[in-house]
């Protein structure tokens, strides 16, 4: 979005904007999956596999099916990322475009505030998309990895892929962003979006006893949402999974036994 939004509108049409827009959102994804592939299941398999937080290698069928769901869910984003920065471009949102306009400070708050709505937007989302009634379009595709790669990170129904990309207008229209700022969070989404699915816990042990571990949410979470299909819907943070009392019962349980686990060579 921050390259594209350089452009002006009489430049280009929808088309080469949504074009540009998926080959943004494709290059971060393959870009982040794609090193977090080569480093956990690659270079550093071993010496990593006792953080493994499910002891054994997701199979190549889940993985090709994970990025082909994901290629699939890159042209929904790239449509509605497009979408967002034509109506901004239009003046229908908060969206502005000189940086200096409302300050550095403002520039940052909005990152910090676009971090914590995407937050909330995903956890309630989520557990709606949990619902019988539409879990099966919506959500049961992310579902399918058990045990899930880095790949998973987009794996989504067509239908779950538009809830996902409702975060962009829906930010853009409840609070001024600068395009570079909305940027950086989604440099902040695919970074901890990829980490959750990777399946490795590295957060040091001691985390889960501060009260950091209360606040932030780990891999194993996520991992164990994966696992158990209950509990546990949170993306960034821990927060709304405690006030609505939905961490899985063995959740902080299953944090200490995987960070207390001895080094081992042996991969799964
Ligand atoms: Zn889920
Ligand atoms: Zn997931």
């Amino acid at each position: 979005m921050p390259m594209i939004a350089a452009f002006s509108l009489k430049s280009l049409d929808f088309f080469r904007l949504s074009t540009f827009t998926t080959l943004e959102v494709g290059a971060r994804y393959f870009l982040f999956a794609g090193v977090a592939w080569l480093l956990g299941y690659g270079l550093f398999r071993r010496r990593w596999f006792h953080r493994k937080i499910i002891a054994r290698l997701p199979q190549s069928a889940d993985v090709r099916r994970e990025i082909g769901y994901s290629v699939l869910t890159l042209f929904i984003f790239g449509l509605m990322g497009a979408g967002t920065i034509y109506v901004s471009k239009l003046g229908w949102t908060q969206m502005y475009w000189r940086p200096d306009e409302r300050g550095w400070g403002w520039f940052w708050g909005s990152v910090a505030a676009a971090i914590v709505l995407h937050d909330t937007y995903f956890y309630w989302t989520h557990r709606l998309m949990h619902h019988p009634k539409i879990f099966g379009p919506f959500h049961r595709v992310h579902h399918l990895s058990t045990n899930p790669s880095p790949w998973a990170a987009y794996s989504f129904a067509p239908l779950e892929a538009v809830v996902e990309a409702g975060i962009f207008p829906l930010t853009v229209c409840v609070m001024p962003i600068h395009p570079l700022a909305f940027g950086l969070v989604m440099l902040w989404q695919i970074t901890f979006n990829v980490l959750g699915h990777t399946g490795y816990e590295f957060h040091p042990k001691w985390l889960m006893d501060s009260w950091l571990g209360k606040l932030l949410n780990t891999p194993t979470n996520h991992v164990q949402h994966h696992e158990k299909m209950k509990g546990n819907y949170g993306l960034y943070f821990n927060v709304w999974d405690r006030l609505m009392g939905t961490n899985h019962p063995d959740y902080e349980a299953r944090f200490r036994e995987v960070t207390t686990r001895p080094k081992t060579d042996a991969v799964g």
